[in-house]
């Protein structure tokens, strides 16, 4: 039978991996089973022309193997344009571990799972995402040297969750210079989707800038914590979406903007710390676009915690750290600008840019 000539739940039968939308040249996926500790997780590897392919591993509790082979392809994508376009030598790869971090996650696990990602000799390096301590990375470095993000203590450079939602309020900060002409955050209104690791941190550094602050997140007790601590106001109207704030910044998890929100809108500027925030990268990015909304690419603005992590490899300073994620605001008024002027939406402009360093790195290494 032709390809061309299946439909949709015939193709995806005959092509459940290659054939998918996100698999987009990946070099290696790897699965990992082991009955024993109840392992069951995926290791994407999209692309090494830079380095190593780099990037967290996420434990969630997805309803379907479907579900957690594509976020794990949409994320290491993701993660090979976020270095490129930052600059680091660096490729990109994810992980994920299907089941639920609170109840499933044994030290037995990780271990194992830290062998297979020792198998793979570094091409993957993992370090933490949704669903992970840096305790975690801890146990992973116990049976391999690749992984990032190990505690200090341990001669790493502890969560990088601060760092990130640094980052994401350098991206929030040029964007609002941009679309609002001012980068100062005083009584601007930001709504907060998620306040885990990252959220959390972005929320004081918002606050502390004089923003008003709403948060939203599944977990009652969060809610209580973070308004106790920042005096950021819980919102409580049914759809998050339609909220009448400056700007809407998804820190929980990705896809929120979608056929059924992305018309729902009311912010001026979509800014925040989720991977892969446009459920459709292209049609997606396009609408946001043509109503105005500016988008700060999320593998742009959320690159703080592999800058962190990239320093325990590359033994850079806490200062250059920060300089380095302090230059996200640089980059991302750049890319804004770049994309009004080229009349492209964001998000290719900064894809772009990333795809041309790979690119011109794979050129320069057949000479
Ligand atoms: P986390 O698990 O610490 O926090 C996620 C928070 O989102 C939790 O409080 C959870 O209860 C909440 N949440 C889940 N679903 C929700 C929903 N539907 N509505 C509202 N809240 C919901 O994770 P994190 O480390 O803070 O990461 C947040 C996001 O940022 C993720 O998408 C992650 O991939 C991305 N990211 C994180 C880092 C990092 O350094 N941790 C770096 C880059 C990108």
């Amino acid at each position: 039978m032709q390809v061309d000539v299946l439909n949709a739940k015939e193709l995806k039968k005959a092509a459940p991996v290659f054939g998918q939308l996100s698999f987009d040249n990946h070099e290696q996926v790897v699965f990992c089973n082991d009955k024993d500790t109840g392992l069951k997780a995926i290791i994407g590897i999209h692309n090494t022309v830079l380095g190593p392919a780099l990037g967290g591993t996420r434990m969630w509790n997805y309803t379907s193997e479907w579900e957690a082979l594509n976020d794990v392809l949409r994320l290491s994508r993701g993660m090979t344009f976020k270095s490129a376009i930052t600059g680091l030598n660096l490729g990109g790869g994810k992980a994920v571990i299907m089941g639920d971090a609170k109840t499933q996650k044994t030290p037995e696990l990780m271990r194992r799972f830290g062998e297979y990602v020792n198998s793979l000799s570094g091409k993957y390096i993992t370090a933490e995402d949704v669903g992970m301590e840096t305790s975690d990375m801890d146990i992973v470095r116990d049976v391999t040297p690749y992984v990032a993000g190990i505690s200090e203590e341990r001669g790493g450079t502890g969560n990088p969750s601060p760092v990130t939602a640094y980052g994401v309020f350098m991206g929030i900060k040029a964007a609002a210079k941009y679309k609002f002409g001012t980068d100062e955050l005083e009584d601007r209104t930001v709504l907060v989707q998620g306040i885990g690791h990252v959220g959390e941190a972005l929320v004081e550094y918002l606050t502390n800038d004089g923003a008003k602050v709403y948060i939203t997140d599944i977990s009652e007790e969060r809610l209580q914590e973070v308004r106790n601590k920042y005096g950021a106001i819980i919102f409580d109207e049914a759809d998050i979406y339609s909220a009448q704030v400056d700007i809407y910044a998804p820190c929980a998890l990705g896809a929120t903007i979608d056929d059924e929100t992305v018309n729902r809108l009311n912010c001026k500027v979509v800014a925040g710390a989720a991977n892969n925030q446009l459920a459709d990268e292209v049609r997606h990015g396009q609408i946001l676009r043509e109503r105005g909304i500016v988008y700060a690419p999320d593998f742009l603005i959320n690159a703080g915690g592999i800058i962190n992590v990239y320093a325990e490899l590359e033994k850079y300073s806490k200062q250059e750290i920060i300089s380095k994620t302090e230059n996200i605001y640089n980059t991302t008024l750049q890319i804004l600008e770049t994309a009004a002027k080229e009349d492209m939406t964001t998000h290719f402009a900064a894809l772009k840019i990333a795809k041309q360093r790979i690119d011109d790195r794979k050129k320069s290494s057949l000479k």
